[in-house]
């Protein structure tokens, strides 16, 4: 039995940084994968899903061209096979810088195999049992597969398997109308096939404030995606070559159909029973405000904790456990003020409370609402649509969240963060001076409108 100072089950986001800061105290650890480095971000979320939403983009733009004064001699056609190298790259160019980084360090063993609890300290992989005093779990999440009639007939997409679609569907019916699926449709409709988002709920991107979810769907349909809400009873059958998608609106005849309905934690076939940790009802691994769990010596980073959902949050989990247990500090991820954004074109930024969960929570708010065909860039890009929207606390002058859906909202959103992180009131950045013409000039102005 091999001993070591730490185990990583996982190599996520969190896990390989997390080594790497414990190796340089000298500890001997070993991380355990079970397919890519990396995990989800780099082999099937985040980097290749950016990448080809770029692809997307150039696209969109082209075509857009003639309205710029750029001519374009013919069609504007889009390659999937370079589309999906480029995006292919970009992975492999991340998975194995990862492996190398992992590699040059002599403390640091990397095992690939399916890591399961054998006791509270030991795991088994490939046969061979590894024990440590601590353990980390960084672990992650997968598509969940709704329980839906002919779903399982009709060999279905999901998040993972279309990034090795290299062809361009007839017309792709997307199951779910949130943030992962919004994105595919929209660079699938860029690249120029027929789509159709399918949402049980009353509104697409429900998590957002009503007025948010109906300017994205605007956004979308203006790009002719059909967007069909309330559905409730979706079925499945082969169709001839095609596959029919029965709605109560009416049938849809799909070429392919991605599903991308949630994700749900890997947690189910790691022995932790056997280890005795605790999950929650949804299979989350339960932590507290450290994340650890109930288990002395065993932590949850990650998707796997159900605490976030991010690149972002998972690696601020690997800070917040290497600070805690590495610098003597005290930190908690309650502490963290959520945000993220949705990578449709133009995207949506986003950083803490919707006005909804504003209003749940009884504070009494002001409401500040700009349009971006208000914003100078946006006007000088022809690409106006969207708007900013901001919610602060009427009592304390505390700004409680924000939203900007229009170009670079993801970007110019980090004024906000900024802000609430420092704890900043808006009336201290009412007259700011930002600098003409950029996207965030409009910020100063919209909270002006904050009462
Ligand atoms: C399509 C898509 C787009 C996304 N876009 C974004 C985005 O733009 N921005 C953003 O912030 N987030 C995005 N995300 C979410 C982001 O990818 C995840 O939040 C992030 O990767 C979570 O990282 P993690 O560290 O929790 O685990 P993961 O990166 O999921 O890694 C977990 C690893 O554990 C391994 N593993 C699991 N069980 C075992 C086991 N028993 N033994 C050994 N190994 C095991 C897995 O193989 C995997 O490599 C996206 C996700 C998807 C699916």
């Amino acid at each position: 039995m091999r001993r070591f100072d730490a185990i990583f089950v996982g190599a996520g986001q969190a896990g390989p940084f997390l080594a790497a800061r414990m190796a340089e105290r000298g500890m001997k650890l070993a991380i355990i994968e079970r397919k890519f480095l990396g995990g989800t971000c780099v082999n099937a979320g985040c980097m290749p899903t950016k990448t080809l939403v770029a692809s997307a983009r150039a696209a969109y733009v082209s075509r857009r061209g003639p309205e710029l004064g750029v001519k374009i001699a013919g069609e504007v056609a889009v390659d999937m096979q370079a589309v999906r190298r480029r995006a292919h790259q970009i992975t492999m160019d991340a998975r194995n810088g990862l492996a190398d980084w992992l590699g040059s360090m002599d403390a640091v063993t990397t095992i690939y195999g399916q890591a399961q609890f054998k006791a509270a300290d030991r795991v088994g992989v490939n046969g061979e049992t590894l024990a440590a005093p601590r353990i980390f779990l960084n672990v992650g999440a997968r598509p969940v597969i709704p329980d839906l009639p002919g779903i399982n007939d009709i060999g279905y997409l999901t998040s993972t398997s279309i990034l090795d679609l290299d062809t361009l569907p007839r017309h792709l019916g997307v199951i779910g109308g949130s943030y992962i699926g919004l994105e595919f449709a929209q660079m699938y409709r860029r690249f120029g096939a027929k789509v159709t988002v399918i949402e049980r709920g009353a509104h697409i991107a429900s998590r957002e404030d009503e007025d948010v979810s109906e300017a994205i769907r605007e956004i979308l349909e203006a790009e002719g995606i059909d967007v069909r809400t309330g559905a409730e009873r979706i079925a499945f059958a082969r169709y001839g070559e095609g596959i029919r998608i029965s709605l109560d609106g009416g049938d849809i005849d799909a070429s392919h159909v991605l599903v991308a309905t949630g994700r749900k934690p890997n947690t189910d076939d790691l022995g932790l029973d056997v280890a005795g940790v605790a999950v929650t009802p949804r299979g989350y691994i339960a932590v507290d405000d450290t994340l650890s769990t109930n288990v002395p010596g065993i932590w949850a980073l990650g998707d796997c904790n159900g605490r976030g959902a991010f690149t972002h949050t998972s690696y601020n989990d690997f800070e917040i456990v290497a600070a805690n247990l590495l610098n003597g500090e005290d930190r908690k991820v309650s502490s963290r003020i959520p945000a993220y954004a949705l990578y449709i074109d133009p995207p949506l930024g986003r950083v803490g409370m919707t006005e909804r969960e504003a209003a749940s929570l009884g504070r009494k708010v002001f409401v500040s609402k700009r349009p971006m065909a208000q914003v100078g860039r946006a006007k000088e890009r022809d690409e106006t649509r969207g708007f900013m929207k901001v919610i602060a606390d009427a009592e304390t002058r505390e700004i409680l969240g924000a939203a900007i859906l229009g170009i670079e909202g993801d970007e110019a959103i980090h004024g906000f963060i900024d802000a609430m992180n420092a704890g900043t009131r808006y009336t201290d950045l009412q007259w700011s001076v930002p600098i003409h013409p950029t996207v965030s000039e409009l910020i100063p102005t919209l909270l002006r409108g904050l009462g």
